[in-house]
């Protein structure tokens, strides 16, 4: 657990390395693969493996709903992905893992006003990626889009529940380790807004097919350079 600490941070398009909710709208959002598509154009390997953790005052119950979104929005890009819930002190001992991905989800809050909510960081190489989220500032943000006056009682905005969030950020952040920077529009976006959050909860806020693409080269040239190394 105490590793990601010394993980050497990414810095993004933008100076600062703690990243926001950043969501966007519907427009240049790519429709869903279906998973039969991913079964087939995906080898073994190409599998973000991600191991995700927890501290103990974060709800499990929202743990796995965020989990649950977060892979759900990499699927629909074509990314394969495969996740370990480890927070039982022994649930994920060490395996090889071609791209690993570990991500933490902290009770703690951001100081005060603060709504970068997330960071990524690589570790000491670029197959191996760290992403931290403060559950408190999501639920913050949640909180304060949902009284955002242009949208005002939409029904989309006023459930109380940020785990669709709090999965949106994790998708976003994981999206930046496979070598995505900040877009106007999507999930990549770099500030959420009350529209974005209203298609997230329509199911029309994701990676654009551009960016899609991109993860998927990302992913697929990490594991030819490990082939490479294999090689003596
Ligand atoms: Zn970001």
């Amino acid at each position: 657990m105490a590793g990601w600490l010394a993980l050497t941070l990414l810095m993004w398009g933008n100076s600062n390395p703690v990243l926001q909710p950043a969501l966007g709208s519907a427009s240049p959002v790519s429709p869903p693969a279906p998973p039969a598509a991913i079964a087939e154009t995906a080898s073994d390997d190409a599998v973000v493996r991600v191991r995700l953790y927890a501290d103990r005052q974060v709800d499990d119950a929202l743990l796995r709903r965020a989990q649950s979104d977060a892979s759900r929005l990499l699927s629909s890009a074509g990314v394969a992905n495969a996740w370990r819930i480890c927070n039982a002190p022994d649930a994920c001992p060490p395996v090889p893992e071609t791209v690993p991905i570990v991500v933490i989800l902290s009770s703690k809050g951001r100081p005060s006003g603060r709504e970068n909510c997330g960071m990524a960081a690589h570790g000491t190489n670029d197959r191996e990626g760290s992403v931290v989220i403060s559950v408190p500032c999501v639920a913050g943000v949640a909180f304060r889009l949902s009284r955002h006056s242009a949208m005002r009682g939409n029904p989309l905005l006023l459930m109380p529940r940020h785990d669709d969030l709090v999965g949106a950020v994790m998708a976003h952040e994981i999206g930046h380790l496979l070598g995505l920077r900040h877009a106007p529009t999507g999930l990549m976006r770099a500030t959420l807004e009350a529209a974005d959050l209203a298609a997230l909860r329509r199911g029309q806020l994701g990676f654009s097919q551009q960016e899609a693409a991109r993860m998927r080269v990302t992913l697929e040239s990490t594991l030819a350079s490990q082939d490479m190394k294999a090689v003596p």
